[in-house]
Formats: C-alpha cells, sequence, structure tokens
C-alpha cells in the first residue's frame, strides 16, 4: 500500500483527486506475549491505510493483517434445493413466457422483490464452468426480457455462490424491470451533480482521470473499468458506460475474468436514461463459515485486508489475457 500512497504524493492530477479524496495512514503498535511471538512472526507494528470518498461519502479501512487472520473454515459440500436443472418443470412462467437459447432460459422468480422480477438461468449446473459465451448469451436473453417488458429502469444482479446471497447455488441472474430509481442509486446520482455543479465538472470523468493515474482504472473500449479506491468490502469493482447492449462483451469478459479472483461475489448492474453503473464485489472463499460483514461495515465504514495496487495489477493484465483470447476468437 505504501506504493500507492506514494503514487498519490506525485499525481499530475493532484487536486482533482484531492477533491474527490482524503486519506490518512495510521500506525498501530503492540506488544507481543512470547507465546504470541510462537505463532506470529510480525504483527507488532501495522500500517491502517485510511481512504475516505467525500463525494459518496464512503471510508474504508485497509489493514493486511486482517487476511492473515485465522478465520475459521469448514469443507463441506452442501447440497441446496435445485429446481434449476428441471426449468421448465419446476420453475413458474411470467408474464411473456419463457425466452431461451442454447446457453440459458428465463423463469418467473418463485418469491419477488417487485411486480416485474425474473431469472435468467444458465443451462450448465456448476457456476465454476460458466465462460464468456455462457455470460453474453445470458445478458442477450435479459435484454430481450428487458425489451418486453418495456422496462424504464434495468436491474440485472448475479449473486455468484451461497456466501454472496444465493439460496439455490445453480447460476442464474435476477432480473427485474423497475419504474423508479431506488433511493440508494438516486442519492449517488444526487451526489455526483452537486460534485459537477460545485467544480463545473464530471465526477465520474474525474474519477477515471485520477484513478487512471494511479493504475486503478482501464477503458475497455467505451467502458470505463475502475478498481475502487474505498470499497466496500475486498476487491471491489465500478463500472460505467451508456447501456447494457453496448458493453455486453465486455462485461463478460469482465465476469469471466474477475470468477479467477473470487469464489463467491455480488454483481449489480443499473441502467436507466442517466447511463449503466455495474459494481462487483468478493465475498470471501467458499470454505469460510464467518460472515465478511460485521456491525461496521453496517453502520460505520468498511474494513478490508487486501492490497489494492497489487489487485488491480493482476486483474487488468489477466483481463487484457482474456481480451486478447476472445479477440482471436471472434
Ligand atoms: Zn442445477
Amino acid at each position: 500500500m505504501d506504493e500507492l500512497i506514494n503514487k498519490i504524493k506525485y499525481l499530475k492530477n493532484k487536486e482533482i483527486f484531492e477533491r474527490i479524496f482524503d486519506f490518512k495512514v495510521e500506525k498501530a503498535k503492540q506488544t507481543f506475549t512470547e507465546k504470541l511471538k510462537e505463532n506470529f512472526k510480525e504483527g507488532e507494528e501495522q500500517n491502517i491505510y485510511i481512504f475516505i470518498n467525500k463525494i459518496l461519502k464512503h471510508e474504508t479501512h485497509f489493514n493486511i493483517w486482517r487476511a492473515k487472520r485465522r478465520e475459521p473454515k469448514e469443507s463441506k459440500d452442501i447440497k441446496t434445493y435445485d429446481p434449476f436443472c428441471n426449468p421448465l418443470e419446476e420453475t413458474p412462467v411470467d408474464n411473456i413466457g419463457r425466452l431461451e437459447n442454447e446457453y440459458a432460459i428465463t423463469a418467473s422468480n418463485l418469491a419477488k422483490i417487485s411486480s416485474l422480477h425474473s431469472l435468467v438461468i444458465f443451462k450448465k449446473h456448476k457456476k465454476e464452468e460458466l465462460n464468456f459465451s455462457d455470460f453474453l448469451n445470458g445478458f442477450d436473453l435479459a435484454l430481450k426480457w428487458f425489451e418486453l417488458q418495456n422496462s424504464q429502469i434495468k436491474v440485472l444482479i448475479f449473486n455468484y455462490g451461497l456466501r454472496a446471497g444465493a439460496s439455490i447455488e445453480h447460476p442464474h441472474f435476477q432480473i427485474i424491470s423497475l419504474d423508479e430509481i431506488p433511493y440508494k442509486v438516486k442519492d449517488f446520482y444526487e451526489k455526483i451533480e452537486k460534485y459537477n455543479e460545485e467544480f463545473n465538472s464530471n465526477y465520474l470523468n474525474d474519477l477515471f482521470l485520477v484513478l487512471e493515474e494511479l493504475d486503478l482504472a482501464r477503458k475497455l473500449n467505451n467502458l470505463n473499468l475502475i478498481i475502487n479506491l474505498t470499497p466496500f468490502k475486498d476487491k471491489e469493482i465500478f463500472f460505467f458506460d451508456d447501456k447494457i447492449e453496448n458493453c455486453k462483451k465486455e462485461i463478460s469478459l469482465i465476469l469471466s475474468t474477475y470468477k479467477e479472483f473470487s469464489e463467491n461475489f455480488n454483481l449489480f448492474l443499473l441502467e436507466s436514461n442517466k447511463g449503466l453503473l455495474g459494481y462487483i464485489v468478493d465475498r470471501g472463499e467458499k470454505e469460510k463459515i464467518n460472515s465478511d460483514i460485521g456491525a461496521l461495515e453496517i453502520y460505520a465504514f468498511s474494513v478490508v485486508g487486501f492490497n489494492l495496487l497489487e489487485f488491480a495489477k493482476d486483474f487488468i493484465l489477466k483481463l487484457e489475457e482474456k481480451e486478447l483470447e476472445f479477440q482471436n476468437l471472434t
């Protein structure tokens, strides 16, 4: 993390960085007992890197020692209820009937969170086997569904794995058509519009500009990909573009890459007349039995234990490898 702090020091666009972010490094000191020293060779001195997004009011505390804790793990093979291997008989049909292609099929969601809430169920049973083509064709079905629903606001979520909130492990996108932007997202737009007015600039462009200089952002054709400096949990990425239709290939590429860095993750996409917002966040290893979210995340700030710059480097490198691979395919 010191490398990142150093990069910030020499930023060309430091003024822009400083109007969005604040940061500090706290040094924590403690004394280990002899018994503790047998188990831990280092850790008496720890650096805590605190980043704050002043515009969005997000705060994240990074401490790599958090990742070194011994957390309860259990190797388990849980069989969840699975109607998705036989969707034609075991899932409900929605108001527009079934949409299907070689890779996926739609179904109505049994327990809805709003009136138009359906699923894109992948034909593959194992989420680990999903690849670029599965995602791309899954997005095609979702887009067709949104079109037939005449959706104003398109929401697509993918809870990849039980730790990410999935109740059925068989992989599926959830697709939701809304008439109004959810308040949490409205709040995001209000904050950035306030920024745009105050600084006579564009928040999203400014954010991309400074994070790109820190090697935390990259363009994928027209899609703007950002490794979040104030992530909610580990390895959070954020991206924006105009609409899903125009970047379904890029998002499929991102998903097939992200799978290699995470055993459980959440994807959230929201498309409205203001554009497309996308988020992916890691939810930890499948064998962990304690939750990754505690009281601080819910009520105060996020605490993470990964090295931001290292993850960004590895992720972008892998993404570029895959980009080349798929360019050769098409
Ligand atoms: Zn299945």
